[in-house]
């Protein structure tokens, strides 16, 4: 028999783990799927990182987070939003995908995977919450080379690159905080970034420790400039004012030129996204888009601009969308 419910939330992050806490506050029947564990996202970063965010700012609904630091550890934080999940009891069908969505409010079905055996199960949800992400998949730098084992769109820790010589693409927070972890864990780093300098949103905390590295040149940086090729032992880099490739020695490359949400099915539904910013065309009132009973949260919200709703605004979203629906009925 079709399970139905009244909400299906898609993707079992921070923001999708707000959303069903706050549907079920509202006394609506939610079901979160999500195609990894909960929180995959976090279990992700850096395994050493600490968030920028204070605890009380990363806390759902009224659930306290206490850490002794005051800003908590991905540890602490995965713990937290687990606890959460089991507080409020969610229901959450880990490891299921969703692969589409079809129909119109009030009836949409949804087709999803569970990854141990492929199974395909269909559900009947009233309404839809997409609550992604914006890690679908890297910008891509296009040159080749980018296929080669070396080549990484995702940081973890430095210790594996000690007297190598490795190359950081970018100049925003991924970029600069690991040139600095892996300049300070001994290997030789080169920053290549379009820009004229790292990027504005860089945290104000970690600018003046890059600066120094930067202006003492302990980290060589080639600003204008765009990864040209990837070769297994060298980087080919072009500087875009002139032209000039310069060849420096290679072992290592990271391009953390940021990732990319996955629209598909909101696309496959109606939902406009705006071509110049990515953003699903929705009303911030509701976090309802264009197509009636379709809602977004978190960092989905932001379309390309990921630094815009983090974890502190998104989680808010879900408590705005169980008020939309409940006022709806
Ligand atoms: P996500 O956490 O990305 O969750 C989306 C979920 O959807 C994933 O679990 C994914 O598996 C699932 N999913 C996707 N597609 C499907 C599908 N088709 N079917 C089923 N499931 C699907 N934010 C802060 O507020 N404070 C901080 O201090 C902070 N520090 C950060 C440090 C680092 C290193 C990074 C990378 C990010 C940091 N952020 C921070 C940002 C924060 O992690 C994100 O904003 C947050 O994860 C967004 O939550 P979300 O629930 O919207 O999306």
């Amino acid at each position: 028999m079709t399970q139905v419910m009244d909400v299906a939330v898609i993707g079992a992050g921070p923001c999708g783990i707000a959303a069903g806490a706050a549907l079920k506050k509202a006394g609506l029947k939610a079901v979160l799927f999500d195609k990894g564990c909960i929180t995959a996202s976090i279990v992700d970063y850096p395994p050493y990182m600490t968030f920028f965010s204070t605890a009380r700012n990363l806390e759902l609904e009224d659930v306290p987070f206490v850490v002794p630091g005051g800003k908590p550890t991905r540890q602490e934080a995965l713990i937290y939003y687990r606890r959460v999940t089991e507080h409020f009891e969610l229901d959450v069908r880990q490891y299921e995908e969703v692969l589409a969505v079809e129909g119109k409010h009030p009836s949409f079905s949804l087709r999803t995977r569970r990854q141990s055996d492929g199974e395909e199960t269909v559900y009947e949800a009233d309404s839809v919450v997409l609550a992604t992400g914006g890690f679908h998949e890297p910008n891509f730098l296009d040159v080749p080379g980018e296929d080669l084992p070396k080549v990484m769109h995702y940081y973890t820790e430095p210790y594996p690159y000690y007297d190598q010589d490795v190359v950081v693409v970018g100049a925003g927070n991924s970029a600069v905080e690991s040139a600095l972890e892996l300049f300070r864990a001994g290997a030789r780093v080169t920053m290549v970034h379009f820009g004229d300098t790292i990027d504005r949103g860089v945290k104000p905390w970690v600018v003046p420790d890059i600066a120094n590295r930067l202006e003492k040149k302990e980290i060589p940086s080639l600003f204008r400039s765009r990864i040209h090729e990837i070769r297994p032992r060298s980087v080919l880099v072009e500087n875009t004012g002139t032209g000039q490739i310069t060849e420096i020695p290679n072992d290592f490359v990271f391009a953390m030129t940021g990732w990319r949400p996955d629209r598909s099915i909101l696309k496959s539904l109606g939902v406009h996204i705006d071509a110049e910013t990515g953003i699903p065309k929705h009303d911030v009132r509701s976090m309802e888009t264009n197509v009636r009973g379709i809602y977004i949260a978190g960092v989905l919200a932001a379309g390309y601009n990921a630094n815009k709703i983090f974890i502190e605004n998104g989680k808010w979203h879900g408590g705005i969308i169980a008020q939309s629906i409940i006022h709806r009925s």
